[in-house]
């Protein structure tokens, strides 16, 4: 659903802002030694203090607030008793609901030192959220928006993946449209004002191809290479797109 009036677009941002400080806390918290459910108890933590509710957990039986994905994880990975090495990355996905708004975003963390090779994986992927971010204004279609994600990717020959995608957001947490992290210029649907879409490549160091573990959730990479994730909400207006998770 669009976002029809400053009171919605308030309230949206207001999840948004909880999603960051979640991202905030984690990013902190987040070192060797440290267990994915202890990460997870904080989002639980500040998702309540804010008088939010998550939009992750009990979606379709998830059950935690966060998805945390390490290393060869690439998306949806639950948080369990693992802890945290020096050398891992980690991705933090969240969300929070106020008044029935919803917003998502994610970001992928070092634990430590990383090699350099690790780090231009992790720069890229936000790299290439912020080209897509940009694009993202009134009447630019999504084949602009995923051209320019894509192109990142390509630039440094990370793979790509193509069976989970960004999507609209607004009174749901998934809403159309799908929002490619590849495509061809000036191909796909236009943008309009007041639609808000969660755009977030995921890159991976070795191939695309992906399977999913037999928890039924975590997304790993086929060849077991290293996975980045980066996802904010953005809303679509006419003084261009608007960040709502940060
Ligand atoms: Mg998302």
């Amino acid at each position: 659903m669009t976002i029809k009036s400053a009171s919605d677009f308030a309230d949206m941002r207001r999840a948004g802002r909880v999603v960051a400080k979640i991202h905030e806390a984690l990013r902190e918290a987040a070192n060797p030694g440290v267990s994915l459910l202890d990460l997870d108890a904080i989002a639980a933590r500040i998702t309540r203090d804010a008088k939010t509710t998550s939009n992750f957990l009990n979606y379709h039986g998830f059950p935690a607030y966060t998805c945390l994905s390490v290393n060869d994880q690439i998306v949806h990975g639950i948080p369990s008793a693992r802890t945290l090495e020096e050398g891992d990355i980690l991705g933090v996905d969240a969300g929070a609901i106020y008044e029935g708004w919803h917003a998502d975003a994610a970001i992928t963390i070092a634990i430590g030192t990383i090699p350099d090779k690790t780090k231009t994986l992790i720069e890229a992927t936000e790299r290439a959220m912020w080209a897509g971010i940009e694009k993202s204004t009134v009447g630019t279609r999504l084949g602009d928006v995923g051209h320019a994600i894509g192109s990142v990717a390509e630039k440094h020959g990370f793979g790509i993946v193509r069976e989970y995608t960004g999507h609209g957001i607004g009174r749901e947490m998934h809403e159309e449209p799908q929002v490619l992290n590849y495509g061809r210029p000036g191909t796909g649907m236009k943008l309009r004002k007041g639609m808000a879409i969660c755009i977030e490549p995921m890159f991976n160091m070795g191939s695309d191809a992906t399977r999913v573990l037999d928890d039924g959730w975590t997304v790993v990479t086929d060849d077991g290479s290293l996975s980045a994730h980066f996802e904010h909400t953005v809303a679509i207006t006419p003084d261009g797109p608007k960040v709502l998770t940060e």
